[in-house]
């Protein structure tokens, strides 16, 4: 076989279809965020980032960064090891217990990111209990999938936020048989969110386990920052949450918190935990200082949607078709690969604003879009150069516009 010239086609097959994936080369510039450098073929252009998943700008929070100093200064560079031989290190204990009493739970598990604990976790719990039957709600995340996929259990999937049908998928199946339940609450690219109350209901009801991944929820709901099911004083209803510290905690990693028994459980099954290297003890200070601040500090997550409603009601005014949702993510519908490619270019190139295109397969075809997550440190002016772009570049690609909501 000619394995360079199959490498070739299947990249050719992409950029025929417009989907093929270009990095934006970024520079982030702590204490300026939303502003980054970009490079380009050795020149530099300042940019503003309408993109981040750093949804609250905790990635420059200063007392992130002092902690990961400190925590660096005193315990060097990397972990040293996997959790089991010599890498466990006293910042991750205390990020677990941190982690633990933010979900109320009895325990919590650190993880390399949130896509290994989703797929560890959901892996390792739906192949260790005996004919365990998964019910993933059709808009899970790759992750979930994977570790669904993974443990060879029997997986029945169900319409995305639908808990008749759930409730009916589940009354077909042996009630003997353990189940699990995985969904999330705020799904990214729609950023819906999802009846959590109802999903345990008809879970309840059918004696089954729940897995709620809340990797876009965590810091930013709920008094303390603990996500939509601590917002819906819902999170002891939950067997495992799951969440992440590299998007609204501005760091790295990903967790589960729940019972004793089931964190212990996973710790000591799950390939995915216990063969690789630990987190290095300055992200697990780092992420832990900004769980803290987060927990005490409401100023960060009132501004973070003060922001998201001002950006929603500029773009409606402006007749630009956003997907309504209850959440802080904006999907500006162009509904073509090409386009919703071409605008983004433009953007960045023109305007010095970067929104990176959503082609398939991370949304369906025929639902591209721009994800714009705005943030507490986007100003006035930055929404205002944002709307006036994008109103400019609609009517160049002449994109039909929706009648002002009344
Ligand atoms: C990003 C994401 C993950 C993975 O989290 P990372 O920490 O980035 O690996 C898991 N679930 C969902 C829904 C996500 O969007």
């Amino acid at each position: 076989m000619d394995y360079e010239a199959h490498f070739k086609a299947q990249i050719a097959a992409l950029h025929e279809e417009g989907r093929y994936r270009v990095f934006a080369d970024l520079e982030r510039k702590k204490g300026a965020f939303p502003r980054a450098a970009r490079h380009v073929d050795g020149a530099v252009s300042d940019v503003t980032v309408w993109c981040s998943n750093d949804y609250l700008g905790m990635g420059q929070h200063p007392k992130v960064l002092e902690a990961m100093r400190e925590a660096m200064e005193r315990c060097g560079a990397g972990a040293g090891g996997t959790r089991n031989i010599s890498g466990t290190n006293h910042y991750h204990v205390l990020l677990e217990q941190e982690l633990a009493d933010l979900h109320q739970k009895e325990s919590a598990l650190l993880f390399t990111s949130g896509y290994v604990s989703n797929w560890a976790t959901l892996s390792t719990l739906a192949a260790r209990l005996p004919d365990c039957v998964v019910f993933s709600d059709a808009g899970n995340h790759a992750s979930m999938i994977e570790g669904i996929r993974h443990s060879r259990a029997e997986c029945v999937l169900w319409k995305h936020n639908d808990v008749e049908d759930l409730d009916r998928k589940m009354a077909a199946i042996d009630p003997a048989r353990p189940k699990l339940v995985a969904f999330e609450s705020v799904y990214s690219m729609d950023g819906d969110i999802s009846p959590i109350s109802d999903v345990c209901d008809v879970a309840d009801k059918h004696n089954a386990m729940t897995y709620l991944d809340e990797v876009h929820a965590v810091g930013l709901y709920g008094p303390r920052g603990g996500g939509v099911a601590e917002r819906e004083g819902l999170m002891h209803r939950l067997t495992v949450i799951e969440g992440t510290l590299g998007k609204a905690f501005g760091v790295f990693g990903g967790y589960i918190a729940g019972s004793a028994a089931m964190c212990d459980f996973v710790r000591s099954y799950a390939s995915g935990f216990i063969f690789t290297t630990a987190l290095p003890p300055a992200l697990a200070a780092g992420a832990r200082a900004s769980i803290q601040h987060l927990k005490q500090s409401q100023v960060e997550r009132a501004r973070h949607q003060e922001r998201v409603a001002k950006v929603r009601r500029r773009l409606e005014a402006l007749g630009i078709p956003c997907m309504p949702n209850p959440s802080h993510i904006i999907p500006v519908m162009v509904k073509d690969p090409v386009k919703c490619k071409q605008i983004s270019d433009w953007l960045l190139d023109n305007y010095g604003i970067y929104i990176q295109p959503i082609n398939y397969p991370t949304v369906p075809r025929g639902t591209e879009r721009l994800r714009i997550t705005p943030s507490p440190v986007h100003s006035d002016e930055d929404i205002d150069r944002l709307v006036n772009a994008l109103s400019e570049l609609w009517s160049q690609c002449a994109l039909s516009r929706v009648p002002a909501a009344a």
